[in-house]
């Protein structure tokens, strides 16, 4: 190991092996510092994404798909089902394989990877961060370089030893409970959503199905809604699975948040669950952290040959990430603020609404539409949402 290089990237999720992987491509010499031992493990993750979206970023390989996706489910509090069958193709991906693979992208373009090393300070000289402190494998290492990636995930601590607040409020963090759930018999391309506050309050339940009878079926709640925890409601949810194991159990959480408002300072970048990436609707953080990696790599790569590590030109990263997703992302959180306190009934009657309708307007614009007649205030969001 070196000890100096000129990007160093805390955390080898998809957010952290984009940004290797683009800061490697601009010539720079790249650190990845993963704390686990092995790349992708354990999964704490549904590994829902869409198709449209990651086909922008890379190559898909097949080995990355448990399954494919044609259709999503949602039920309502009081049992009453709506499917949506969409033309745009979803995937549940093998998620150890997949994190694995970006990894490998990084790593074939010239960064190096360290497994077992986990970053346990930040090196400042006069205030400014030039470094990190490390523990790899038990020996402890000091390395220089002259920008820093925090891609370190939702428990991120890297950016507030850099001086920048990353604390999430209770209410805005989604605790989540998940199994992988064996023998399970539903249709294997349909997701289903549960909504419900005596269910999931704050939040939902998801099945997503990976083949072969296995389904990842898990919920996120908020605290500010209920004071039990999320494996209490999961385990009250499962009692209508009688006969599944559990292959896998994680317990973890999503900022569902505002995105940072600052995201760069001289040497210093935060991309994905670190910066509050994830969609605050839905949770979703892998497509987001994917990009604003990529965005990050690609600029400090180019900072470095252009010798300016300053704020200033490190927060291209922030203007482009913002015009590409952290606008959606904060119109998103309006608008979950909204449905996440309809009560059962009115969800109650956002379904009936929408099963009057034959099946072919049965569509999510369409519920969304139903639910605006019941919260006018989500028009304007909505609107942009869908036109800009
Ligand atoms: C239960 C659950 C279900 C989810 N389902 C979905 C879903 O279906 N679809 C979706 O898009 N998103 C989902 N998400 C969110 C998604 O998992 C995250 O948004 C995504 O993983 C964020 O990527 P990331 O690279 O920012 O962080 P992570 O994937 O969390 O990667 C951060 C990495 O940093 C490492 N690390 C942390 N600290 C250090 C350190 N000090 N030194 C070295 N390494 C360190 C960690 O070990 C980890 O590997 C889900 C989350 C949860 C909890």
């Amino acid at each position: 190991m070196n000890d100096y290089y000129d990007i160093i990237i805390v955390g080898a999720g998809p957010a952290g092996s984009m940004a290797a992987q683009y800061a490697a491509r601009e010539g720079a010499s790249v650190a990845l510092f993963e704390r686990d031992r092995r790349v992708g493990s354990p999964v704490r993750c549904a590994e829902g994404v869409s198709h449209k979206s990651l086909e922008t970023l890379v190559e898909i390989k097949s080995s990355w798909i448990a399954q494919e996706i044609t259709g999503a489910v949602f039920h309502s509090p009081h049992g009453k089902t709506v499917k949506i069958n969409t033309d745009q193709i979803g995937y549940v991906l093998h998620r150890e394989i997949f994190d694995h693979d970006l990894a490998q992208m990084a790593v074939a373009q010239g960064a190096h990877l360290y497994t077992r090393a986990n970053v346990t300070g930040l090196i400042k000289e006069n205030g400014k961060i030039k470094g990190i402190t490390l523990d790899h494998r038990g020996e402890t290492f000091d390395i220089k370089c002259k920008i820093i990636i925090a891609a370190d995930g939702v428990e991120s601590r890297v950016g507030r030893w850099a001086g920048i607040k990353t604390r999430t409020a209770m209410k805005d963090i989604e605790t989540c409970a998940q199994i992988t759930a064996s023998p399970i018999d539903v249709a294997p391309t349909d997701i289903h959503f549960y909504f419900s506050r005596d269910l999931a309050p704050g939040g939902y339940i998801w099945i997503f199905p990976k083949g072969n009878r296995v389904a990842n079926v898990g919920l996120g709640i908020s605290g500010e809604y209920t004071e039990k925890s999320p494996m209490e409601y999961l385990d009250q949810f499962l009692t209508k699975f009688p006969n599944v194991s559990a292959l896998t159990t994680t317990i973890g959480s999503v900022p569902c948040s505002l995105p940072l408002e600052k995201v760069v300072a001289d040497g210093f970048m935060i991309v994905g669950d670190a910066a509050h990436h994830a969609n605050p609707m839905t949770g979703g953080g892998i497509i987001n952290g994917m990009i604003g990696g990529k965005i990050a790599g690609e600029i400090a790569g180019k900072s470095i040959k252009e010798n300016d590590r300053s704020e200033r030109r490190l927060s291209e990263y922030s203007k482009t990430f913002n015009k590409i997703e952290g606008n959606k992302l904060k119109k998103f959180y309006r608008i979950k603020k909204v449905i996440y306190k309809f009560s059962d009934q009115e969800l109650n009657q956002i379904a009936d609404r929408v099963l009057e309708m034959p099946p072919e307007k049965q569509t999510l614009i369409n519920i969304f539409r139903i639910a605006l007649v019941k919260k006018p205030t989500l028009v304007l969001d909505v609107i942009k949402l869908f036109t800009t």
